[in-house]
């Protein structure tokens, strides 16, 4: 039987994204919210996992985490950089905007 209070645990193979190295990480996974990563000794990169891995949960679940796109609106000479909230097809358009200058694909292969 299982009681109220029984909670789901999952343990996902995965790898830490917050920095190139990539290290190897179970994830573990308790009614679907995510509570810690923990070393995959398994992986080649997975025989331990720093700090900052360690605290991922944290950094996920911060309350002041960015979860929109956001527009500077005034100078970066600015001390108020002025963000201001934009929706993601609007990001998409800037970024592609301000990345032309890099070529087509087939141009910037030649380079
Ligand atoms: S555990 Fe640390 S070193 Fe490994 S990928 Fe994450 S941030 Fe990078």
């Amino acid at each position: 039987m299982v009681g109220a209070d029984a909670r789901t645990t999952e343990r996902i193979p995965g790898f830490c994204a917050l920095c190139t190295s990539r290290c190897g990480a179970i994830v573990v996974v308790e009614d679907g919210r995510l509570v810690r990563l923990e070393p995959d000794p398994s992986h080649p990169t997975g025989r331990a996992l720093c700090v900052k891995g360690r605290v991922a949960p944290e950094l996920v679940y911060h309350p002041d985490r960015i979860l929109h796109p956001l527009k500077r609106t005034r100078s970066k000479s600015s001390r108020d950089p002025g963000w201001e909230q934009i929706g993601w097809d609007e990001a998409l358009d800037e970024s592609i905007g301000r990345n032309r200058c890099w070529g087509t694909p087939s141009t910037s292969s030649r380079l």
